[in-house]
């Protein structure tokens, strides 16, 4: 089975200066899960890998560096799931946490689902995970846009070939009518999906959330079939957007459904972005794997940051 491997950093609006180190990023994390795969590694150790590097790239809303809650804290969400077994690990709402994603592959192994705030990190002791101090988390910009009243928001579509190595880019129309308010900052959640040389899917994605949210509010991030799906002979699947609306239409589940449909990967994402804006009024981004490892990618925000290789190519391709 080709192997294929694709990230995304966050769906929403992406200031200039932040595109070339979001393309950078999304690269180093597509390599690092790559790097599992051409070793023989499993789809899950790929998604878990690459989102690791995400959650430790202060540039993204994910681990050190994630939005902070309206009371000035990072409340982390995570998740992923192995598309053979059907397990799902997720976390959310947990403030000790370097490595949500770690902790959320831990929940997968074990007979739970998804952990919650200090449950969750009760768990992670148990585990040997160590808990970090909430500081640790809270990065000087984060800290300086939370001081200034952050704003939240972005809303724009993004597309891939199968195969090809080639990811079109197109804008679902009226799409910047649904944007939320816009800090030119708003992005920076992070997924990945893959499939490994046994055709196992596995998908994943961690956040921060939505900048000054409720302490306590949780999106789709972290909930299995709106901020992630895999299934074995669909694909896989990792959101980002306003998750409330990702939430209601359970949109990961709806997007790897419509590939068991006879959709493409491309057509797939495009067709649920397009759901997603038509029937709630969301604004967001997918990234797909087919169960053939053929990419597809699509936003209604003004950009989204990703990077994926497929068999074959010499090296990632990134995009915002
Ligand atoms: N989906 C995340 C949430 O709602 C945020 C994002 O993807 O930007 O928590």
């Amino acid at each position: 089975m080709p192997l294929a491997l694709v990230v995304h950093g966050g769906a929403g609006a992406i200031r200039p200066e932040r595109q070339d180190p979001a393309r950078a990023g999304c690269s180093a994390a597509a390599l690092a899960g790559w790097g599992v795969l051409a070793a023989g590694g499993s789809a899950l150790d790929a998604v878990q890998a690459a989102i690791v590097a995400l959650e430790n790239d202060p540039g993204f809303n994910a681990g050190t560096g994630a939005v902070l809650t309206a009371d000035g804290r990072a409340e982390l969400d995570a998740g992923l799931m192995d598309g053979q077994t059907l397990q799902v690990g997720a976390v959310a709402s947990v403030i000790r946490m370097k490595n949500p994603i770690a902790l959320a592959r831990r929940v997968l192994a074990s007979p739970h689902v998804l952990l919650t705030g200090t449950g969750a990190e009760q768990f992670a002791l148990a585990a040997g995970l160590p808990l970090c101090d909430p500081a640790d988390l809270v990065t000087p910009a984060q800290r300086e846009r939370w001081r200034n009243g952050n704003g939240q928001g972005g809303a724009t579509s993004i597309g891939a070939p199968a195969g090809s190595g080639q990811l079109a880019v197109a804008t679902l129309p009226g799409a910047d009518s649904h944007a939320l308010d816009d800090d030119g900052d708003r992005h920076g959640t992070v997924g990945a999906v893959a499939v490994d040389g046994a055709g196992r899917v596995a998908a994943g994605a961690s956040t921060g959330g939505i900048a000054a949210k409720h302490p306590g509010r949780v999106g789709d991030t972290p909930l299995v079939g709106c901020g992630f799906y895999a299934e074995e002979g669909l694909g896989g699947v990792s959101s980002t957007g306003h998750g409330e609306d990702f939430i209601r239409l359970l949109l990961a589940r709806r997007a790897a459904e419509m590939l068991g449909a006879g959709l493409s990967a491309q057509a797939a994402a495009c067709e649920a972005i397009w759901l997603l804006q038509r029937r709630a009024g969301g604004s967001g981004g997918l990234i797909v794997l087919d169960a053939e490892g053929r990419v597809g990618a699509a936003r209604n925000t003004p950009a989204m940051a990703y990077a994926y290789v497929v068999e074959g190519m010499a090296e990632p391709i990134a995009g915002i």
